[in-house]
């Protein structure tokens, strides 16, 4: 049996979430700071050109951050609930994923059906953070499914990869805010999907084994809390 992790949040975790990016933002600027105050220096320098490059590079970074954080805001934002069909909402996500799956040679399936109530914007944005994530994970000829179906309290949307898995050591890191492993990565992914879904009143829940694949199951109430 792969680890299990269990993704709850998110009050205490947005106000985290709020202390790491600005820890995180200080120590860029810090670094920018210092490598301009060097330039400033020594003007006539060969090396500026490069300390440049690192200062644009780090620049970049922090405004992908700082987008990251306005759309995790958005998230974390009043939800407008109206009642949604999974099915058609996870085979639009699907399609909006097609052409990254196709030019990776992942094949995408859905299968089923349920309705809940739920905001279908926030819901979008958690299925495509997961199934992107799947797809990333997921070597040429594999597949990507995702499942909907009714369960006792609501609806379970079950995302299963043929991709690498997940050490327990990475399983346990999931889901803190920048922690990735992909170079272009950002970390915000699975911190945005699991927002979106405890504020639905639903859960995350990831299963992984190394080199045989992840399961991540999305869980919705029938309908929101008030
Ligand atoms: P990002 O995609 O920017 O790295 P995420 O928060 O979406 O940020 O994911 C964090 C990390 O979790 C990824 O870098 C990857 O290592 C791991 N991960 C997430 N989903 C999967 C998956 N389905 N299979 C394997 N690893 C995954």
């Amino acid at each position: 049996d792969g680890a299990v992790v269990t993704a709850k949040g998110p009050p205490r975790r947005a106000v985290q979430l709020g202390l790491e990016v600005a820890h995180d933002l200080k120590n860029s600027i810090t670094a920018v700071k210092a490598l301009v105050q060097l330039g400033l220096r020594n003007p006539a320098e060969s090396a500026s050109h490069a300390r440049l490059a690192i200062i644009e590079s780090e620049i970049t970074r922090m405004q992908e951050r700082l987008l990251r954080c306005l759309s995790i805001a958005r998230a974390l934002d009043e939800l407008t609930p109206t009642v949604v069909d999974l099915g058609p909402l996870v085979s639009d996500a699907l399609l909006v994923l097609s052409a990254r799956a196709e030019s990776a040679r992942v094949r995408l399936r859905t299968s089923g059906d349920a309705t809940v109530e739920a905001d279908p914007r926030r819901l979008t944005e958690a299925v495509l953070n997961l199934v992107a994530n799947a797809i990333e994970a997921t070597p040429a000829g594999g597949e990507v499914s995702v499942q909907v179906r009714s369960s006792a309290g609501g609806a379970e949307i079950v995302v299963r990869d043929t991709g690498r898995g997940m050490h327990p050591e990475t399983l346990r890191r999931l889901g803190t805010p920048f922690f990735t492993t992909r170079v272009d990565g950002t970390g915000l992914g699975v911190v945005l999907a699991r927002s979106v879904l405890a504020r639905h009143g639903g859960s995350l829940r990831y299963e992984s084994e190394p080199g045989r694949g992840t399961t991540v199951r999305a869980t919705l109430p029938a309908r929101m809390a008030p």
